[in-house]
C-alpha cells in the first residue's frame, strides 16, 4: 500500500509519465487482487519473509534454492530446466543470487559443452534477468553497455564461467522488455520446460511474475493461478497459465541475503534505503583528508592522492542525507550524528545493532575526470563512483558483513 501511495503521489506532482506508471501501479494492484489466488501462508512467506500467526510473527530461515531443487535441476526427468536469476538494477552485486549461479553454472558449463558437441542435454539453462531498470539513468547509458556490464557482473558474482542463455533487461513498472522475455523463456522452456524464478527478496520478482502473466494472458484469456507445490519445499508455487499447458513456472521464495545492508534494517529504515525512481547522481569533489558520508550506514574517505583532488558520485535514494567532511572529524559525526540527522539507522541506539564499523582499503588509478574510473557499491544501498585522473587510496568503511564490491563503473 506504501508504494502504491508513493507512485501515486508521484503521478500527481509529476508529469503524464507518472500518471501512466501510478496507473500501471492500480491496475497491477487490481489484477493481481482479481487473479492470483495463493493462500495466505505462502503469500506472507514470499512477500515478507515470515509467517504470521495470531500469537507471534516467526521468522523463517532464508530458502535454500540449492538444497531444495537443487537436486531436481540435475535430474535427468526428461524436462528441461531454465532458471531465472533475477538481479535487482539499482543493487545488482547485493541482490544477485550467487549461489544458485554458482550452481547453475556447473551444470550450463555442460550443458554448453554438450551442446558444441552436438548432443543437446537436458542439464539447466540460465537466463539473467535484470530487475528494475527505469531506476538507472537510462537516457544517459547504452543498452549494449548495461547489457555487457551486467553479463560481467553475473560472471564474478558466479565466480565461474556462468554460460547464460540470455539476458534480459526489464521494468515491469514501465512495461519494459517483459514481451521479449516471455517469449524468450517460452522458446528455451520448449513444450516441457520447468522454469525456476530465483531472486533476493525485494528484486522485483513478484511485480515482474505478474507483468509477463498479464502479458501472457492478454493473448490466452486464461485465468492465473499460484498453487503451493505439495510435498516439496516450502513455499515454492507454480504459476500455471503463463508458459502453455505443459511447461511450467515455479515460483520461489525470496532469498535472504546477509550481506546486504537492507537485510538489517527495520522497515521504517529500509523505506529510506530503497530506490523507487530513477536515480540521480550526487557529485562532490574533494581531496585526501576529506570524507563523504551515506547516512549513518557507510563513509568513504580519501587518504591518499597523487593529485589535487577526485570527484566521487553517489548513486544512492535520495531520502538518505550525504555529509561530506575532514575525515579527522568522523568520529565525532558518529558518535554525535549517527542516528539524528544521519538516517538510517533511526536513533543512536540502533548503531551499536547494526554491527561493528571496519573499513576496507581501496587503491585506485584513473586517467580521466569525465568516466567514472570504477565504482565502490554497498550491497544493499548503492554505490560510490569515483573519478580520478593519477592514483588514490580510499578508505571505505561500513558495518562488518556489509558486502563491498569494487567493480567497473556502470555510469
Ligand atoms: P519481490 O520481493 O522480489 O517479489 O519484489 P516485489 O515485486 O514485491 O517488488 C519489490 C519492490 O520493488 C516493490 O516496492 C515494487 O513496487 C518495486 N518494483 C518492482 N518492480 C519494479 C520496477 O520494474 N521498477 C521499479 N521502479 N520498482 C519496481
Amino acid at each position: 500500500a506504501s508504494l502504491k501511495s508513493g507512485l501515486l503521489q508521484e503521478g500527481q506532482e509529476n508529469s503524464q509519465e507518472g500518471k501512466a506508471v501510478a496507473a500501471a501501479a492500480a491496475e497491477a494492484e487490481a489484477e493481481k487482487k482479481s487473479k492470483v489466488v495463493v493462500c495466505a501462508r505462502c503469500h506472507s512467506l514470499r512477500h515478507y519473509g515470515h509467517v504470521k500467526r495470531p500469537d507471534a510473527e516467526v521468522l523463517l530461515p532464508d530458502f535454500d534454492f540449492v538444497a531444495a531443487v537443487g537436486p531436481r535441476l540435475a535430474s535427468p526427468s526428461g524436462a528441461r530446466s531454465l532458471v531465472l536469476l533475477l538481479a535487482d538494477a539499482s543493487d545488482f552485486d547485493g541482490s544477485f543470487p550467487r549461489a544458485v549461479a554458482r550452481l547453475v553454472a556447473v551444470t550450463s558449463e555442460a550443458h554448453h559443452a554438450d551442446w558444441k558437441r552436438g548432443a543437446p542435454s537436458n542439464l539447466p539453462r540460465a537466463v539473467l534477468v535484470v530487475t528494475k531498470l527505469d531506476l538507472l539513468p537510462t537516457p544517459s547509458l547504452s543498452p549494449d553497455d548495461v547489457h555487457a556490464w551486467a553479463q560481467a557482473r553475473a560472471r564474478a558474482g558466479a565466480g565461474a564461467d556462468l554460460q547464460l542463455a540470455g539476458v534480459h533487461l526489464v521494468s515491469a513498472a514501465r512495461g519494459w522488455g517483459v514481451r521479449d522475455l516471455l517469449n524468450h523463456v517460452r522458446e528455451l522452456a520448449g513444450a516441457r520446460g520447468k522454469v525456476w524464478a530465483v531472486g533476493a527478496r525485494n528484486v522485483g520478482k513478484s511485480t515482474l511474475l505478474n507483468a509477463i502473466a498479464r502479458c501472457s494472458g492478454a493473448e490466452s484469456g486464461q485465468t492465473l493461478t499460484e498453487a503451493p507445490v505439495p510435498g516439496t519445499t516450502l513455499g515454492v508455487i507454480r504459476v500455471d497459465g503463463v508458459l502453455g499447458a505443459q511447461a511450467k513456472l515455479f515460483d520461489t521464495p525470496g532469498l535472504l541475503h546477509g550481506h546486504q545492508l537492507t537485510s538489517r534494517l527495520t522497515p521504517e529504515e529500509q523505506k529510506l534505503v530503497q530506490v523507487r525512481k530513477e536515480m540521480r547522481p550526487r557529485t562532490y569533489r574533494i581531496k585526501a583528508g576529506q570524507s563523504i558520508h551515506i547516512g549513518g550506514l557507510v563513509r568513504l574517505d580519501v587518504e591518499d592522492l597523487t593529485v589535487g583532488s577526485i570527484y566521487v558520485t553517489v548513486w544512492a535514494s535520495p531520502l538518505v542525507p550525504l555529509h561530506m567532511g575532514k575525515t579527522e572529524n568522523a568520529d565525532s559525526m558518529m558518535k554525535d550524528h549517527f542516528g539524528l540527522q544521519l538516517q538510517p539507522p533511526i536513533g543512536q541506539k540502533r548503531v551499536k545493532e547494526l554491527g561493528k564499523w571496519v573499513r576496507k582499503q581501496f587503491k585506485v588509478s584513473g586517467n580521466s575526470w569525465d568516466a567514472n574510473t570504477m565504482d565502490i557499491a554497498i550491497s544493499g544501498l548503492g554505490w560510490y563512483g569515483i573519478g580520478l585522473k593519477g592514483e588514490a587510496v580510499l578508505g571505505l568503511w561500513t558495518y562488518d558483513g556489509v558486502d563491498v564490491v569494487p567493480r567497473s563503473s556502470l555510469v
